[in-house]
């Protein structure tokens, strides 16, 4: 996304007069934890013989490194606040009981449903916050239960403080998401937003919580913005910590900043890979080399008469500073107004901090297994660029492209074989299983490690955060993937159904 074209074709591999034939792997980052999952085939295979393919496995106590890292940030910056996991990456019931468990954890609802499943997992309600924009029934169930509502628009302050003035409710706690914010002298403006208020209404936004003081208490402010860009959420922190400020000349006690989710996470092994990759595939939009997408697809890039055009809409797959480091780096900058470091005027003004994490938070806690159906061409050897589309290696599985939603979401990672196979690694594109000509799981060419063979398996690894199940459907009544969640038993891992896990299993096991 923030690659430009100019990098994309300066590359040293673009500029090499021999061509380069090495596979153009993607390989994914896998932590400790996933490679004793994978080690695991035969069981592997039972749950995918016994539940069917697609098999989602969620792996809830790879929460506790995740949030234990982003702790560890808030103690080097000397911080308090609250980390809020966002339900939305996952539907997962195991994973919200899990992190339920830990008594200082949070969790964020988007929708009257999440809400039921966070109170029902445990969750206590000073330990739950509401955002997104919310319909009546939620509301209600939020002022009723007492959990902290961010409110997404001025109508909706409105609304919740009728909701509690018409059934006598206590007085909800409630923060109000800004967006589009504007930073002194620079002409950065964060883009549009569906969501929050415009910064611009501040004054707007604290008369009306003032106008209802009765039912709504301002306990703070917050943003969330859909961008990995740190200048952006810079502008959006230092303009959070302006706007408590006002609310405290105005006599008001809000403590909190909400600076949302977008941490982000590294999914590639090696950023030598996704760099040539990249410029490859510049290469390739170019027609200097062989295609490497589906349909010479070009994921944003586009020839014009010899000229690379347009932007590629893709993930950074490769990110070494992500998840908790981001956060590390957002509380370093320095605020573009005030040139100190983020960090310290939150420290200084004794605000808490708190954060919202999805995808960040599931970094390593999941994986989907796949059934192959079917192996088909490319039997004459692997790299040739000459080869007509006839002899490319397609490999037809049981699962589709909204059951791991890579493409959808442009990340772009190998998955791992999971066969008996002789190793050796071959170029393939993967079709799933729908009679849809765009049913393709990713359209990228991959690169498996061996050439599988029907009913063996392929894992796609660190696909928890919004890849397993956001998009999910049953088109063709194809079912959507079982949830099973793995845990470490006394001896090894140990499964159960998602909606049977409850964290008292393995605790009382291992001790
Ligand atoms: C989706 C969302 C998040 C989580 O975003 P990630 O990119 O997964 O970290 C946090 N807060 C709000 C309000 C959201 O809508």
């Amino acid at each position: 996304m923030s690659t430009l074209l100019t990098d994309l074709l300066k590359r040293p591999s673009g500029e090499s007069l021999v061509p380069d034939l090495r596979p153009l792997q993607l390989t994914p980052k896998i932590d400790p934890i996933t490679q004793s999952v994978l080690a695991e085939d035969a069981v592997l295979r039972q749950l995918v013989d016994g539940l069917g393919s697609p098999l989602n496995i969620v792996l809830p106590e790879a929460l506790d490194t995740n949030v234990e890292a982003f702790r560890a940030v808030y103690r080097q910056h000397r911080l308090r606040g609250r980390v809020y996991f966002a339900h939305k990456a996952n539907r997962s019931v195991a994973l919200v009981r899990h992190l339920a468990a830990d008594a200082e954890a949070g969790i964020d609802v988007a929708s009257l449903a999440e809400l039921q499943a966070a109170l029902s997992a445990g969750f206590a309600p000073e330990r739950i916050v509401a955002t997104g924009p919310k319909n009546r029934e939620f509301l209600w169930l939020a002022a009723l239960s007492g959990i902290i509502v961010n409110a997404d628009s001025l109508d909706e302050l409105s609304e919740l403080a009728a909701v509690i003035a018409a059934r006598r409710l206590p007085r909800a706690r409630i923060m109000v998401r800004f967006s589009e914010f504007a930073s002194h002298g620079v002409q950065l403006v964060s883009r549009r937003s569906r969501f929050g208020v415009p910064f611009a209404q501040l004054a707007e936004a604290l008369d009306r919580v003032d106008k209802h003081a009765n039912q709504l208490d301002l306990v703070g402010v917050s943003y969330h913005l859909d961008t990995i860009g740190l200048p952006e959420k810079a502008v959006a922190l230092e303009g959070c910590l302006a706007a408590l400020d006002a609310c405290r000349r105005r006599g008001g006690t809000a403590w909190s900043l909400d600076i949302g989710g977008g941490f982000g996470v590294n999914y590639l092994a090696d950023g030598r890979e996704w760099e040539r990759y990249t410029s490859e595939l510049a290469q390739a939009v170019l027609g200097r080399r062989a295609p490497m997408t589906w349909n010479g697809h070009g994921y944003g890039l586009r020839n014009e008469a010899g000229t690379l055009r347009g932007s590629l809409g893709l993930y950074p797959a490769y990110r070494p500073i992500s998840g908790p480091g981001y956060l590390d780096q957002l509380l370093r900058a320095a605020a573009p107004g005030q040139r100190r470091p983020l960090g310290t005027l939150l420290l200084d003004s004794m605000y808490d901090l708190d954060i919202e994490p999805g995808r960040a938070l599931l970094d390593q806690c999941g994986l989907v297994l796949a059934r192959v159906l079917e192996v088909r061409g490319g039997e004459d050897g692997g790299a040739n660029p000459d080869h007509g589309d006839q002899r490319e290696t397609l490999v037809r599985l049981d699962l589709n492209a909204r059951d791991i939603s890579l493409e959808e979401h442009g990340v772009l990672m190998d998955p791992v074989v999971i066969s008996a196979a002789p190793p050796g690694p071959i170029e393939a594109y993967l079709l799933g299983n729908l009679c849809l000509e765009s049913d393709l799981i990713t359209r990228r060419k991959v690169v498996l490690s061996r050439r599988p063979r029907p009913g063996d398996l392929l894992a796609f690894v660190n696909t928890a955060g919004y890849f397993m199940d956001f998009s999910a459907t049953r088109a063709l009544h194809q079912p959507i993937a079982r949830k099973v969640a793995l845990f470490q038993g006394g001896d090894g891992w140990s499964w159960c159904l998602d909606e049977h896990y409850w964290p008292v299993h393995e605790r009382a096991e291992a001790a």
